[in-house]
């Protein structure tokens, strides 16, 4: 079943944004489609698409709960949600609590080395650059984002952070980290800084407590296989799906031809 949507507003790597039934409402869907690698790696993990909304409808509807305004109004089918249209700032806004990734890659900090406190980078989010890390300074000179939202979206990650961190301990997964994404809204006829895209595993890193597996998107950047079933695994241990969910009408394959270009 598919919503009715207007027309294609934006295609991303990962989703495509329809317009709305109502203005201000924009229709999300979720593709299969993994990239990775500034879109050097590319593949369809079928499946892909179902899990992360459902997830990412679980994760900001709690968070809506505990009073972080999100663009989630409400999911639709198994590949849509209906959100509120917002004005995406260009920027990556990415927490860390174990060093990984990229971290380790640019500073040379061993890897797993567990943070004092919630590190949070800003990343330009501009293709041709490779999304480079910013400074605050950079965000405000270029009037990316205001410094009153900067200090709000500051205070939003860290409780974010606070958040999902419990939420995942209770099922025994390590959040090591992950990336958001803010917009402004109109509501009721004022701007408003409101949470957008998704959080999924597609766009954290997360770690099964006791052996480490990583049950996220790494499971594909390091072809380390079963990227599906670490997916699946995480939303039924959210309590999202079950053991005989109906996502399993949904063919689960091997991924198809992984084209990894040379650098
Ligand atoms: O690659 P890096 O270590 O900077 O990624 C940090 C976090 O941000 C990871 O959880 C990764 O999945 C997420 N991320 C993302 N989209 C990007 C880059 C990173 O969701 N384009």
């Amino acid at each position: 079943m598919t919503a009715n949507k207007g027309k294609k507003l934006y295609e991303g790597k990962t989703k495509i944004l329809y317009e709305g039934p109502e203005k201000g409402t924009a229709i999300q869907h979720f593709k299969d489609d993994a990239t990775a690698f500034n879109n050097q790696k590319k593949s369809i993990v079928e499946g892909k698409g179902v899990l992360n909304n459902r997830i990412s409808e679980h994760i900001l509807n709690n968070l809506n709960q505990i009073g972080i305004k999100t663009h989630l109004i409400k999911r639709l089918n198994m590949r849509e949600q209906l959100v509120r249209l917002a004005e995406i700032l260009p920027i990556k806004f990415i927490v860390r609590n174990v060093a990984t990734g990229s971290l380790t890659k640019r500073l040379g900090i061993p890897d797993g080395t567990i943070l004092s406190r919630p590190l949070l980078e800003y990343s330009y989010k501009n293709d041709d650059f490779g999304d480079p890390i910013v400074a605050k300074e950079h965000i405000l000179e270029f009037n990316w984002a205001k410094n009153s939202e900067l200090n709000l979206i500051n205070d939003y990650c860290l409780r974010i952070n606070d958040f999902m961190q419990g939420m995942f301990r209770g099922v025994g997964i390590k959040l090591v980290d992950f990336k958001l994404e803010f917009g402004r809204a109109n509501i009721d006829g004022k701007s408003e800084i409101i949470l957008a895209d998704e959080i999924s595993p597609d766009t954290c890193r997360l770690w099964d407590v006791v052996s480490e597996k990583k049950l996220d998107k790494d499971r594909f950047r390091k072809d380390l296989g079963n990227i599906i079933q670490a997916y699946q695994e995480v939303a039924r241990r959210l309590g999202i799906i079950h053991e005989e969910s109906n996502i399993a009408e949904v063919k689960f394959g091997k991924p198809k031809a992984v084209n990894i270009k040379k650098r």
